[in-house]
């Protein structure tokens, strides 16, 4: 991905100072079993898994009570940093503009760049649980470490398969915009478990649906993609749908308790609004065939 150059995002929180030299999933006891349970868990990419949490212990939708840290850009040697803030950078640009058609305006989300574990409007979050959003503060969370566990374990290498990550979740941030995630909400408690784990499907697939139609218009707008990036975002697709992470365990297949989709469902999504650019084509809940 040609990023070098590209502007830089004010919306990044860097909370990761005071950790250094903690291992990157080191931080509070949290070992790779966790993680792995985490990640099997359909919680990788997930958008809000503590407000279930928050929903079991207080009731109704927590709202925003931390700390609004100041946005700070990462330092200039830090690579890694300074590409996450511009793929939300660029993010911002492409929602923005296409906000801006349909008549409404786009609100920012925040990014916050975090070790181990830190405080959010949803409960604390933790590096295990993977990238996540929250409604509540419309933050977005992520422990770069993740990015490692991508490549290393998960097998999907690649920077663009890293924005497709970043891009994935500000697809749920556009949602929660659109009152989407809202309503599918709504719907917790009030049907099955399974029935639930669809919206969930499709929730999860229409974020990746919205990354796809963020990576057109990047590519339209500013020429991003190089050589083998469609190929790594695909890659990655595949590696955490949830049929790849139920076999990869060494569990059997169990659809039903899908929460993200499968690699094939995962990979059409995304490649359809990489294709299309189009919002409107991302009705993933108005599809017969996901
Ligand atoms: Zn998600």
């Amino acid at each position: 991905m040609k990023w070098e150059g590209n502007r830089e995002s004010d919306n990044v929180e860097d909370r990761r100072s005071g950790g250094g030299g903690m291992p990157v999933f080191g931080g509070r006891g949290i070992g790779i079993g966790t993680i792995v349970i985490a990640l099997l868990g359909g919680w990788a990419l997930g958008i809000n898994p503590l407000t279930i949490l928050s929903l079991l212990s207080g009731g109704g939708v927590p709202t925003a009570q931390v700390q609004q840290g100041p946005a700070q850009r990462p330092p200039a040697d830090d690579t890694m940093g300074r590409f996450v803030s511009t793929v939300l950078a660029d993010t911002e640009d492409v929602w923005q503009a296409l906000f801006r058609q349909g008549g409404g305006t786009y609100q920012e989300p925040r990014l916050v760049l975090f070790r181990g574990a830190t405080p959010t409007a949803c409960g604390t979050g933790q590096a295990a649980m993977g990238p996540f959003y929250c409604p509540a503060d419309q933050k977005v969370y992520i422990d770069l470490g993740f990015y490692e566990t991508l490549k290393n374990r998960l097998g999907a290498p690649g920077d663009f398969a890293q924005a497709y990550v970043i891009a994935h979740e500000v697809g749920h941030h556009v949602q929660n915009q659109l009152g989407i995630s809202a309503k599918v909400d709504q719907m917790r408690g009030r049907v099955s478990q399974a029935e639930y784990n669809a919206l969930s499907v499709r929730l999860e697939l229409q974020a990746d649906c919205f990354a796809g139609v963020w990576a057109h218009h990047a590519q339209n707008a500013r020429q991003i993609l190089e050589q083998g990036d469609v190929e790594e975002a695909m890659n990655a697709a595949a590696k955490i749908g949830d049929d790849a992470l139920q076999r990869s365990s060494g569990g059997a297949v169990v659809p039903e308790s899908f929460t993200h989709g499968s690699s094939a469902q995962r990979q059409r999504w995304f490649h359809n609004g990489l294709q299309n650019g189009s919002v409107k084509g991302c009705d993933t809940f108005s599809s017969r065939n996901l």
